[in-house]
């Protein structure tokens, strides 16, 4: 009995680690894909791997507290998502081109609100508390430039292949869901 509690617990644990998206719009939704190991996030999600500067095209803006009018609503296949004019182009010519090569993926999550990544780091956790959220206006979503995608290995390699031309780079070494537009 003692042995079976004890396992009990240990699945309790488990199941913590990885806490359920209610509708997969976060980045906890990519790990129920099994794309990560469950290892400690090396980086927090949407931390830059530069030194945190605004893009140009938010040189005006506060993280999370992007102009609405600047954004740009892209169909992610479960729901509609936000993304400054230059990312959602370049997304739409990125995911035109992987349709063209059969391969098809939805979207998780993009532009956050600052409010939205409050609410995500208090259900995720931040790093610093060892979660995988970032801090609230640290997030490259907060910039609008960042996709998660559900990406299966194939559509990962795809994406490691290809989309670099259109301008996306994977900016968070442990969480391979998650690309962002540098232009
Ligand atoms: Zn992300």
């Amino acid at each position: 009995m003692v042995l079976a509690v004890v396992v009990a617990g240990a699945n309790s644990l488990l199941a913590g680690r990885s806490t359920p998206a209610p509708s997969g719009q976060a980045d906890g939704a990519a790990h129920e894909q099994g794309l990560v190991d469950g290892e400690p996030a090396q980086q927090q999600d949407g931390q830059p791997q530069t030194d945190g500067e605004a893009p140009p095209s938010a040189t005006d803006a506060e993280n999370g507290r992007l102009d609405p009018a600047t954004l740009v609503p892209i169909d992610g296949g479960q729901g509609t998502y936000l993304l400054v004019a230059d990312a959602a182009a370049a997304f739409e010519d990125l995911r035109a081109s992987a349709r063209a090569a059969g391969v098809e993926f939805e979207i998780n999550s993009a532009y956050r609100t600052y409010n939205e990544q409050v609410a995500l780091a208090e259900r995720l956790g931040t790093l610093d508390e060892g979660g995988t959220a970032a801090k609230p206006g640290e997030s490259e979503h907060g910039w609008g430039i960042s996709v998660d995608l559900t990406l299966d290995f194939e559509e990962l390699s795809w994406m490691r292949a290809n989309a670099g031309d259109f301008g996306f780079t994977e900016t968070v070494a442990a969480e391979p869901w998650h690309w962002t537009y540098i232009g």
